[in-house]
């Protein structure tokens, strides 16, 4: 294969059959393996797909400024996407994400800016200052400046649906019986659900919400209410029904605690050799919750969001886990 540009490598990611989950629940669960994209994330989905929609409005030009807020892997992503289309980044993240987060995107060459993490409620949140940040830059240089506001703006979702919804669909012959992914801005769950229900409207979606998020009893009882502690996972979990979320029904919900989702995860480098990031294991726990509700001989789907390089200080450091009482792994 020869390609042009590495943004043309975004996206057409494989399907991997999770044989252990598969194993225990009977159906056959297949994870997406976005942890394959150029810049190791599902984001790199959303990064792609907002700025060719910025583009297409006209809302930025060669060597102006990209501005975001973001908990890593959407500043990840649009690192990689800005750097090849030559924009500018401008990057606002809270300072309770992995340092390794932060170095990535200072030596990709993005201004970092750390903000305390707030609740979007207070104008400090780090959504809200790199809006403000963004309206700043673009009177000071009277150069057009581009928020890519991704909790909000709808290209996020819209990239879900005509890519990764419509991959899942082809690559499993359209023979999919169920989908669930967890939340962070809902992009990609809302896009794979209006995406795959627009192909078979039988086929089942499913929230998967992870500890102390609020998308679990928003989609039982209508009120986003947080459920369980504060989590450890990194760019899932949402207190509030983001614009990308407006448009996303589900038929049924699940809640993981982190405890679930560190066993799943280290199970599975194990068994099936798959050296996952936090947020997956939350996903893969739904996919077999799915999957026991749905009955034996159902085809699940679920996203890898990205692999566990970055969470090292989390997931295999002793110290971190035996104080918040999570499982260890018997190799570190
Ligand atoms: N997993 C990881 C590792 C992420 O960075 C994100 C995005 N913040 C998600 C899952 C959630 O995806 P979305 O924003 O599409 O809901």
């Amino acid at each position: 294969m020869i390609t042009n540009n590495i943004t043309d490598l975004i996206g057409n990611t494989p399907l991997i059959k999770l044989n252990y989950p598969s194993e225990i629940s009977g159906c056959e669960i297949y994870g997406k393996a976005e942890f394959l994209n150029p810049a190791g994330s599902i984001k790199d989905r959303t990064a792609l797909g907002i700025i060719l929609d910025a583009e297409e409005k006209n809302l930025i030009e060669p060597g102006g400024t990209v501005v975001e807020g973001t908990f890593g892997n959407t500043g990840i992503g649009l690192a990689l996407v800005c750097n090849a289309k030559n924009y500018n980044l401008k990057v606002v993240m809270p300072n309770i994400t992995v340092p390794s987060k932060r170095d990535i995107l200072k030596n990709m060459g993005a201004e970092l800016h750390l903000v305390d993490a707030k609740p979007y409620s207070d104008p400090g949140n780090y959504q809200r200052v790199s809006q403000k940040l963004a309206l700043e830059l673009e009177k000071e240089t009277g150069k057009k400046t581009f928020w890519a506001g991704q909790f909000e703006n709808l290209a996020n979702y819209k990239f879900h649906e005509k890519t990764t919804a419509k991959e899942i669909f082809d690559q499993t012959n359209g023979k999919v019986d169920g989908f669930t992914c967890a939340i962070g801005t809902g992009g990609t769950l809302t896009g794979v659900s209006v995406g795959l229900k627009s192909f078979n409207k039988n086929i089942l979606i499913a929230c998967t919400d992870s500890q102390g998020s609020s998308m679990y009893n928003y989609f039982t009882n209508g009120t986003p209410e947080k459920k369980g502690d504060e989590s450890i996972t990194e760019g899932i979990g949402q207190a509030r029904v983001t614009k990308n979320l407006e448009n996303c029904t589900v038929d049924q919900s699940f809640y993981v605690s982190d405890n679930e989702c560190m066993e799943i995860l280290y199970k599975l480098i194990k068994t099936d050799g798959l050296f996952l990031g936090l947020s997956s294991g939350v996903n893969i726990c739904g996919a077999i919750k799915l999957a026991k509700e749905m009955g034996p001989g159902k085809k699940i789907v679920t996203i890898l969001c990205d692999d566990a390089n970055k969470y090292y200080d989390k997931m295999f450091n002793k110290e971190f886990l035996q104080s918040k009482n999570l499982p260890i792994p018997d190799w570190i």
